[in-house]
């Protein structure tokens, strides 16, 4: 006798069939599909790195870790225009004014801009100004959300829910694919379970980056601040993750400079740009070595 509601991943071909390498016509030779946003393709040989603040706190925080993250390489700036925060009482977001600081920053960057969005209600404002669409960890299993999500056609970044499984994680992906749209790039960021919040924020599931590629061809990133939501974790944990064949990292990034404002929100994790260049570099290296030897340049 099976209890009810609980699945295996047997059961992700009734679950989410769209989405499910083994249903797929020709499942075992698929590729990874690339998502792409603008000119950046999530699932392709390079780990793509997206980096920002937290919040869009203001526009002058904004733009200036918006060109740090530039100068250091990163290819997709993140910010939060919509937070959700634990207390009613502390910093919610900037609102439509984050959002249009963002726009600003991603048109000064040349940077496409990913933020999360909360509420169906807001999905269409929020996807006039951002090229990509963020289902934060809070909102994974928040049905209404992941379909005006799926309707609105934009690339979606979804985080994987802090206590989900891999058949829920992949089940909440179906709800955008069955609307049409398949630009979904799924995003670990740390599960709570022992010992999350001991020494570190949550626990960093490396194992399922392997795992999400054999079930699904969906693109795959890492969130190492979260995950680990301490800063001088989160450059090991960002080289682990790529070298464990993470698509993509999503950081947060504070500029360490003289007069930089430090941030209200999730001040503990944020990088410094210096730290974010070493990582890209490691990409570099990373992806140097497992490139095809291409032939002899004449
Ligand atoms: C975030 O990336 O801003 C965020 C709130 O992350 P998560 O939903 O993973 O907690
Ligand atoms: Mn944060």
């Amino acid at each position: 006798m099976s209890i009810a509601g609980n699945v295996g991943l047997g059961d992700l071909p009734r679950i989410c069939p769209l989405i499910s390498r083994r249903v797929q016509e020709s499942a075992d030779t698929m590729e990874t599909r690339v998502v792409q946003v603008g000119a950046v393709r999530f699932g392709d040989a390079r780990p793509v790195v997206i980096a920002g603040p937290c919040a869009v706190e203001s526009r002058e925080q904004t733009l200036e870790v918006a060109r740090a993250v530039k100068a250091a390489g990163a290819e997709m700036l993140r910010g939060g225009a919509y937070k959700p925060r634990t207390s009613p009482h502390d910093f919610q977001g900037l609102g439509v004014e984050g959002l249009r600081i963002l726009r600003e920053a991603s048109r000064e960057t040349g940077l496409p801009v990913v933020t999360e969005v909360m509420d169906p209600r807001l999905v269409e404002t929020v996807a006039e100004y951002a090229d990509m669409l963020q289902i934060g960890s809070r909102n994974m299993q928040n049905y209404p959300l992941l379909v005006e999500a799926g309707k609105s056609g934009k690339p979606v970044l979804l985080k994987r829910g802090m206590a989900a499984s891999l058949c829920e994680w992949l089940g909440a992906a179906e709800y955008v694919a069955k609307e049409g749209n398949l630009e979904i790039v799924l995003c670990e960021r740390g599960i709570k379970a022992f010992p999350a919040g001991e020494y570190s924020r949550n626990v960093l599931d490396l194992n399922v980056i392997p795992a999400v590629k054999e079930e699904t061809f969906l693109p795959v990133i890492v969130d190492p601040s979260h995950a680990t939501g301490v800063a001088s974790m989160v450059e090991g944990a960002s080289c682990a993750a790529v070298e464990y064949g993470s698509h993509g990292l999503i950081i947060e990034v504070a500029c360490d400079e003289e007069g930089s404002p430090r941030p209200k929100c999730d001040a503990v994790q944020a990088i410094n740009p210096a730290t974010l260049r070493r990582i890209v570099r490691f990409i570099d290296f990373h992806t140097d070595l497992r490139a095809p030897r291409r032939a002899h340049a004449v």
